[in-house]
């Protein structure tokens, strides 16, 4: 039996949330691997630092040698302590020197290096920790655990089958040992031995790879809040936690609504049937959310309402898109060369409407406005529009679903701006102008969550 525990930030963020996790991480059974971020705030120190481009690298370093130094020596004592500051000025020395190179800022991986090295601290920091609660623990660096990435600089994507055999020679052994390995989470190793990072907040993803590449039983992501719930409790007070979910449910929340959860961490874990729990490592007593791939008997039509506001619906029109097979494929082509994120797409004969961010705009029209002119009539922007992403397992397999769905948001006065159905069968999604956003979302939730 193996789980794999993945701690966030904030669980790492304190002494007392140190203690607490290494709680946790004791008082679990069977073999143990645990993936760790960095300590809160201390990423987007560093990515402020490499923004700024400011040359006070002291001032940088000495903020993250308070922030560990002070837990360890709240913490540590006598040799453990020793032990921990030798290595923990190790790696101190190879920042300062990594952010006094000036050759090495034109490494297309220096942001990478730079920005994952919070994690190769909080690991040290928790590894020992752990040894002083009397248990046998290690930190690795991803190099070290051989998680392996491929990708552009900042974007990248695990290799499973790498990682698979990576952590199978020395991670498996440590295990089989009863050592506790505690590894970085956030990035891992490209062709080149260099560091690749998986996006902000991507150390979810990480637990879940290494769960994956393990064959692991399950994969605990421990975070500060109680698991997902069925609306955003500030919008809707009589919101209730959702004990239990499938993958495909789990994927759409995560992607449109709640900050639970990185959306990129269901599909190692789906891949190979692993569970997955949401816990929150402040209240452990709490049971959390489970996500796997029962599809769970209900009763009520839908799991949670989520709503993501700050959108803008891109119309293009021309004439008879419908018939000129490359049309659409050519529009498509600039929102790719454009960068941006597609939250909808829908066509008729003349039209093709697209979702993007309110920010993401401009940068979309520029793009856009490089098709050839003989192709596009007109171009419209609609703003301040907000998606509504409604949850249920099975959803659209149900019979007359829409009609009560659409139902509930016209109760809400509220005109539906464009809408996407079929895509996935867990969820419907379709916009309504932000200002009505809230009322729409307490209306679905009112009449179709809870029994
Ligand atoms: N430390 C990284 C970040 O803040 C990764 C993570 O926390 O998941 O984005
Ligand atoms: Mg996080």
């Amino acid at each position: 039996m193996i789980t794999v525990l993945k701690f966030g930030g904030t669980s790492v963020g304190s002494a007392e949330a140190i203690v607490r996790s290494a709680k946790i991480i004791a008082g679990s059974e069977g073999g143990r691997v645990v993936v760790v971020s960095a300590m809160s705030g201390v990423t987007n120190h560093l990515i402020q630092f490499l923004e700024t481009g400011n040359d006070r690298t002291d001032d940088a370093v000495s903020v993250l040698v308070k922030k560990h130094m002070d837990v360890a020596n709240e913490l540590l004592s006598g040799k453990l302590l020793n032990s921990f500051t030798e290595e923990f000025d190790d790696r101190i020395d190879t920042l300062r020197s990594l952010l006094n190179d000036r050759e090495a800022r034109f490494d297309p991986y220096f942001r990478d290096n730079i920005s994952s090295q919070g994690e190769r601290l909080s690991t040290l920091l928790l590894s020992h920790v752990l040894r002083s609660a009397g248990r046998e623990s290690v930190a690795l660096t991803s190099e070290e655990a051989g998680i392996y990435a491929t990708g552009p600089p900042g974007l990248g994507t695990a290799d499973l089958d790498r990682t698979s055999a990576g952590l199978m020679m020395n991670v498996r052994p440590l295990i089989s040992r009863n050592v506790i390995p505690i590894i970085t989470g956030f990035y891992g190793r490209n062709e080149d031995n260099k560091p690749l990072t998986f996006g902000r907040g991507g150390s979810d993803y990480s637990g879940a790879v290494v769960a994956n590449a393990l064959d692991a039983d399950c994969l605990e992501i421990w975070t500060d809040v109680d698991g997902f719930m069925s609306a955003d409790p500030r919008i809707v007070p009589e919101a209730i936690m959702i004990d239990e979910m499938n993958f495909g449910e789990a994927a759409e929340l995560a992607y449109f609504g709640a900050k639970v959860l990185h959306p990129r961490t269901i599909e190692p874990v789906r891949m190979k049937h692993i569970p997955l729990k949401v816990r929150n490592s402040f209240r452990p007593d709490r049971p959390g959310t489970l996500i796997h791939n029962l599809r769970a008997p209900k009763n009520e039509m839908l799991r949670s309402v989520a709503m993501k506001a700050d959108l803008s619906i891109i119309t293009v029109s021309s004439s008879e898109i419908a018939y000129r097979p490359r049309m659409v494929a050519r529009i498509i082509e600039k929102i790719a060369d454009a960068g941006v994120i597609l939250y909808a797409i829908s066509t008729s004969l003349s039209t093709i409407a697209l979702l993007v961010h309110n920010l993401d705009v401009k940068e979309t029209l520029r793009h856009l406005n490089r098709l050839d002119p003989v192709d596009i009539e007109r171009i419209d922007v609609k703003s301040n529009m907000a998606l509504i992403c409604a949850v249920g397992d099975d959803l659209l397999r149900r019979c007359g679903v829409s009609a009560e769905i659409f139902g509930a948001v016209h109760e809400a006065d509220a005109n539906v701006e464009l809408i996407s159905e079929g895509a996935s069968d867990v969820s419907l999604n379709f916009v309504v102008p932000t200002d009505k956003a809230v009322a729409v979302v307490r209306s679905l939730h009112n009449k179709f969550v809870g029994e």
